[in-house]
């Protein structure tokens, strides 16, 4: 008896599954997955550059992303420290999907901070930071958007870009800051792009992500997409009454002419400490992220 039923349950779901790669409904955001992919960075330890553990998690992000999208490209560039007297490579990942044509950017730092100038116990300050918020959190939703890029290919091409360096620069030197971005900015060709949405501190438990003010001022066509698919969604935490104005990797993109946004939960007290770690953040928050830019993404192309 079952010997029969099987090749007619194997059609049903073979059908079944047909259906729904035909239907026009984008693939689901997994939470969990894109949670594990924060806690996975953060097992390399801190990834400050110039350390084994930021060498082993470029390993692991570009053989993950190889495995999803259609180019990963590699760009590397040197810097001379001259504060620490030492030389080195920095590297931005670059991920693309979709094919030919003019890009949608989704970008995030993937490097995390050398020192942890806020960190309330002053003999550790000196010390590299774990950045399970500043850092991981923004490459996490953007693994899992590449792996839905991989199921479903978006209706306009998108290029994943984790940028390097972005946390790099001692307090007051902001020129020494967002070191990838920078370079990135001056290899790419502005025309070439139609928007880019930077990721930054994205899982905070406690999100609550406003229209930052540079991005609003140079972008606001960009801003009024994304909080509106939010609205949409129902997802409140997109709240268009809070504020900040940041120096972010947002800032070179603008400046060569491609319009940015970065979506960013400033108000996180484990800031630039030893606090910030896994448990300060959420599947959940990641969620909400994940599923406004599948909507901008899939949706509204
Ligand atoms: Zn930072």
């Amino acid at each position: 008896m079952s010997t029969r039923i099987w090749p007619y349950l194997a059609c049903v779901f073979m059908i079944a599954g047909g259906i729904l790669a035909c239907s026009g409904a984008p693939p689901e955001f997994d939470a969990a997955r894109a949670m594990k992919d924060l806690v996975a960075q953060c097992d390399f330890g801190p990834r400050p550059p110039g350390s084994a553990a930021h060498d082993s998690c470029r390993v692991f992000l570009v053989e993950r992303l190889r495995t999803l999208a259609d180019t990963v490209i590699e760009q590397r560039f040197a810097h001379y420290d001259s504060l620490r007297s030492r030389s080195l490579t920095m590297t931005n990942i670059i991920a693309r999907f979709g094919g030919d044509g003019k890009r949608r950017m989704l970008c995030a730092h993937w490097d995390t901070r050398p020192i942890a100038e806020h960190d309330p116990d002053s003999s550790r300050q000196h010390e590299p930071i774990l950045g399970a918020n500043d850092g991981a959190s923004g490459v996490a939703v953007l693994l899992e958007m590449a792996r839905l890029f991989s199921l479903k290919p978006p209706p306009t091409p998108v290029e994943i870009v984790l940028f390097d360096g972005e946390d790099y620069g001692p307090p007051g030197r902001l020129d020494l800051y967002l070191l990838g971005s920078q370079f990135f900015s001056r290899q790419a060709r502005p025309a070439d792009y139609e928007f880019a949405v930077l990721l930054d501190m994205v899982g905070d438990a406690d999100l609550r992500l406003g229209p930052e003010e540079y991005s609003r001022r140079f972008a606001p066509e960009l801003i009024d997409l994304i909080w509106s698919a939010a609205e949409k969604l129902g997802i409140t935490e997109f709240d268009r009454h809070a504020r900040y104005s940041l120096f972010d990797d947002h800032i070179p993109l603008l400046q060569v002419g491609i319009p940015a946004v970065d979506i960013i939960d400033f108000d996180y007290p484990p800031w630039h400490t030893h606090a910030d770690t896994p448990d300060k953040c959420s599947a959940e928050s990641l969620e909400k992220v994940g599923r406004v830019l599948v909507e901008v993404l899939y949706n509204r192309p």
